[in-house]
């Protein structure tokens, strides 16, 4: 059975606003990750399929450790390649307007928005808007929405959409994952979804120096609060050692995540301008999304993140002390 929806009427605007319009941009956040990318994908597909126009645009054109996403390659990489006038243009997966970073560029001024996420905190900036905190991934939501509408998955959506869920649900293992999770996938499976293969593209194509890079970053875990506090930091030093930058966090921090007696885990590793990236992931003790809002980013209760205008050092330490402040 179905979990319910939290704004269904959310679901039944977005289906009118789809139905109605012809020509359609759909967007997602900056670097975007595999629910970001591969929901933008399959909404792509279905609505092509139901003869509709779909710009595809990613800043920077679709991330490398995701071209293996089918009809990756047709993304576009530059705002310059929107094609308005659109009927409507979709962001998915975005917290806020701010996430998309430069494509808000692409998007025509005075156009209609339809807002499709998954985080509590998102203020709404659509015409429409359908955002359900409970759902783990954008690409369940895309996928209730196919049913909904009575649009069916061809097997290339139905990949788009299996690699959203796995990924955003941490492989069905974040407390997100629900009964409606598991029976989405035995439907994707179905459709010709070979799991095998894509775990293997995701979890399983790494490179030598990346292996390195997650052994350095190991090394340098440090703990507080007894253990319930754990971080490491990844730094230039180490990218030379390794001869590498991750262009993703979720492993890195995952790393630390899993030692026994975690329920704060940080990642902090250099971003544009001199200023930190920080990644958290918590137990139910810390909310992670609220630690985040302290620097100006968001994101999940359990998952959560923020850009520190600050040197790796101080953003280690600032970290740090709104962590053990947020556990009490
Ligand atoms: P990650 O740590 O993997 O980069 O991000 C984890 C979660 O936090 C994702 O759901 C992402 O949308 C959110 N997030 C990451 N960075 C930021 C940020 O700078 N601002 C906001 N609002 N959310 C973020
Ligand atoms: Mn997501």
């Amino acid at each position: 059975m179905p979990d319910a929806l939290s704004d269904p009427n959310g679901l039944r605007a977005s289906i009118d606003e789809l139905r109605r319009g012809r020509r359609f941009l759909v967007i997602s956040h900056a670097r975007p990750d595999g629910d970001a990318l591969g929901s933008q994908l399959a909404l792509g597909g279905l609505l092509a399929m139901q003869g509709k126009e779909v710009d595809l645009l990613v800043d920077g054109g679709s991330p490398p450790d995701l071209r293996f996403l089918p009809g990756s390659a047709r993304v576009g990489g530059k705002p310059a390649e929107a094609r308005p006038p659109y009927d409507a243009v979709v962001v998915l997966d975005s917290a806020g307007l701010d996430r998309i970073e430069g494509m808000r560029a692409a998007i025509p001024a005075g156009a209609r928005v339809l807002n499709i996420d998954h985080h509590a905190s998102n203020p709404r900036f659509g015409a429409v808007n359908w955002v359900e905190p409970e759902s783990g991934s954008v690409g369940e939501m895309i996928y209730a929405l196919a049913k909904e509408a009575g649009w069916a998955l061809d097997r290339d959506a139905a990949t788009c959409l299996y690699v959203a869920v796995v990924t955003d649900t941490g492989r069905f293992m974040f407390p997100s994952t629900r009964p409606s999770t598991h029976l989405l996938a035995a439907d994707l499976l179905r459709l010709g979804v070979e799991p095998g293969p894509i775990n293997r593209e995701i979890w399983g194509s790494k490179s030598f120096a990346e292996l390195k890079l997650h052994g350095e970053a190991i090394r340098a875990v440090k703990t507080a609060e007894g253990g319930k506090i754990a971080w490491t930091k990844l730094t230039p030093e180490m990218f030379e050692l390794a001869g590498i930058v991750p262009t993703e966090s979720q492993e890195f921090v995952s790393m630390v995540k899993s030692i026994k007696g975690v329920e704060v885990a940080m990642l902090l590793r250099p971003s544009e301008n001199g200023h930190t990236k920080l990644s958290v992931r918590t137990e139910s003790t810390c909310d992670a999304a609220a630690l985040c809002a302290h620097f100006g980013g968001g994101g999940h209760k359990r998952a959560a993140g923020a850009t520190l205008k600050m040197s790796l050092d101080e953003a280690e330490k600032a970290a740090v002390e709104a962590a053990r402040a947020s556990l009490k």
